[in-house]
């Protein structure tokens, strides 16, 4: 019998395992379930590959994205190991040759839909085949509470009463503690070995800014840092996922629009274009993203803010799932938090849940606005310790300035009081400053005291004033009264002049922040790069296969770096195992030395 390290070096072409990785391993071959939270690019899907090959039998493998089944196991094939799945886009002939080979011991790994596997016809099959493992992906989808919540997951209990002496693993990258109980519950996984990976991505780098320009903003970012990368924008409309997209396709991007109004064959057909081309730009609603195995997206940007910590974290982890560098980018105002505020509202839900809900908005409004570590915020909300400084985000970057604020502070709670608490934020600030607008004199606020006493500040230090107001719980969105803003008790003492309070000062120009070009070292030959790049899509195009399935970047990279001189250097290389290295080998030595 094969054992788990020679597989993970033969087969997977990996010197050794990753954290966690070798005890979950060893649980399953032992025979005991295992709950696995690990965050994006942790290396789970080898938590189970790796027992379903090393013990007798197959491993079922349930996952709700039948979209990405034919990659995953192509990805397999590429590696020399027996896979198949089994979902609504085969046909019964191909279906058959699949369930063949479970009955005939010839499978290592079968990847199922949920609804497939709980069919009786399915189960029938599985009763007569030799289970190795079963292992539950995204298990989170378990989670009623959860956007991706799918009902046939809460019916995968069966599978301990139907099948008590197969080990089960469920694998979930999502950080929420009541998401973990409920899945521990549902699935019946109380007995279950549980490994708890930090939830650090520490090659991701945060950058909050505020919304000035958006579209300017998100320009100069791509240009400076992601020109020909692959990468997710987020908004949180259909309307806007769509315009924007062609507005970056007018400045000459790769970019494709993806929501669920699109219908699922244009969704299929963008999806896939992201996976297989390269430097593919998505931009996407947050129906979006679930399970994108795709290793090398280098960015993840939001033109809008999201709702909660939780999907923040959940959606940036899209990116550098192969441990390269890659940026979280986020651009927000402050009618994100209204415009939210407002949907909240508007939603079903009990009050209570709607409380809940307005404290996870105000949290992720906190670490938008704070001046410290955001990484260092992030982990503490999700209860995990960290250094004070992460070294990788904005404000450690660029250390924030701050400036007493006490007096602006003043003036604008002042302003809010004198207009009746019920105007937003741009018409605050025209009174403010002074405006002679149409509004301004309909209600009669030239008239008033606070008229024109803020012209030290433009307009848009005056809105972050206002934000950061907000952030802090001195004023909130007043939604009886059309959002308009209101006092909060808090505010008082600092209303008396008994309370000083420091703000940040934004950074207007994005380029202040110092951006990492690309993750390629400096020492890599750009030639030998592009060329091997060429290589890997031409052989990725013949077999119909997503360019990473053949190598990831980071192996490209030690190609380029190390330029092995023969097979036996080449083997050396990580992610080269045994099956790449015959099927590869010689064709990417030939592009090493030959004349690119
Ligand atoms: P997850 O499913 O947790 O997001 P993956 O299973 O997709 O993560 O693995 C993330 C990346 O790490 C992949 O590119 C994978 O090939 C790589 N990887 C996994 N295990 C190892 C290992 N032991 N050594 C090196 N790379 C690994
Ligand atoms: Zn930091």
């Amino acid at each position: 019998m094969k054992t788990a390290l020679t597989t993970l070096q033969d087969t997977f072409g990996f010197d050794q395992f990753l954290l966690h990785q070798e005890e979950v391993i060893s649980t399953l071959i032992n025979g005991d379930d295992a709950l696995v939270l690990m965050p994006t690019g942790g290396g789970k899907s080898l938590c189970y590959q790796i027992p379903a090959i090393v013990r007798n039998g197959c491993g079922v493998v349930v996952s709700p994205l039948i979209a990405l089944m034919k990659d995953q196991v192509d990805a397999l094939l590429a590696l020399g190991i027996h896979a198949g799945f089994l979902n609504s886009t085969l046909d019964q002939f191909e279906a058959n040759q699949i369930e063949d080979a479970l009955l005939d011991g010839s499978l290592d790994l079968l990847y199922i839909a949920p609804e497939r596997l709980l069919q009786e016809r399915t189960q029938h099959l599985l009763r007569q085949a030799d289970i190795s493992l079963f292992a539950i992906d995204e298990a989170h989808c378990v989670s009623q509470w959860g956007h991706d919540f799918r009902a046939d997951y809460l019916e995968l209990n069966m599978l301990h009463e139907e099948f008590p002496d197969v080990p089960r693993i469920a694998l979930t990258a999502t950080a929420d503690v009541r998401t973990q109980q409920e899945i521990i519950s549902r699935l019946d996984l109380g007995d279950a070995r549980q490994f708890l990976a930090g939830f650090d991505r520490p090659n991701i780098r945060y950058t909050i800014t505020a919304k000035h320009n958006p579209r300017n903003q998100l320009l100069r970012f791509l240009k400076d840092s992601h020109q020909d990368e692959a990468g997710i924008i987020y908004c949180l409309s259909r309307k806007k996922t769509e315009e924007t997209a062609t507005w970056l396709q007018d400045q000459g991007f790769n970019a494709l629009p993806y929501h669920a109004g699109l219908g699922s064959e244009k969704r299929a057909t963008h999806q896939s274009r992201f996976l297989r081309e390269d430097g593919v730009i998505i931009v996407a609603t947050i129906a979006f993203g679930m399970g994108i195995d795709k290793p090398d997206v280098r960015f993840v940007a939001h033109l809008d803010l999201p709702k909660t910590i939780e999907s923040y974290y959940q959606e940036t982890g899209r990116a550098g799932r192969d441990g390269l560098p890659a940026d979280a980018w986020m651009v927000y105002g402050i009618q994100d938090v209204i415009k939210l505020r407002q949907m909240l509202d508007n939603s079903d839900g009990s009050e209570a849940h709607k409380r809940v809900e307005q404290h996870r908005l105000n949290a992720m409004l906190g670490l938008c606005e704070i001046t410290s570590c955001r990484r260092h915020a992030m982990l503490m909300y999700f209860d995990e310790d960290s250094p004070e400084q992460c070294g990788n985000c904005d404000s450690c970057l660029t250390p924030v300035d701050t400036w007493d604020g006490t007096d602006s502070a003043r003036k604008a709670l002042s302003v809010i009081h004198r207009t009746g608490q019920r105007f937003g934020v741009n018409h605050l600030v025209d009174v403010l400053r002074g405006s002679e607008n149409n509004k301004v004199f309909q209600f009669d606020h030239h008239k008033l005291p606070t008229y024109g006493i803020g012209t030290e500040l433009d307009v848009n230090q005056w809105r972050s004033v206002f934000r950061q107001l907000m952030a802090r719980g001195y004023i909130s969105v007043d939604l009886d009264r059309y959002g308009g803003i209101k006092l909060e008790e808090k505010c008082r003492s600092l209303l008396r002049g008994e309370e000083q309070i420091e703000l940040r000062k934004d950074i207007r120009k994005v380029a202040a922040v110092k951006q990492t070009k690309a993750p390629l070292p400096d020492d890599i030959d750009i030639g030998l790069w592009e060329a091997l790049r060429e290589c890997r899509r031409r052989l990725a195009e013949e077999q119909g296969v997503p360019p990473y399935v053949v190598f990831h970047d980071s192996t490209l990279q030690a190609m380029a770096g190390l330029m092995p001189k023969d097979l036996d250097e080449f083997g050396e290389l990580s992610g080269v195992g045994k099956r790449k290295l015959e099927k590869y080998g010689l064709t990417f030595l030939e592009v090493i030395h030959g004349e690119y």
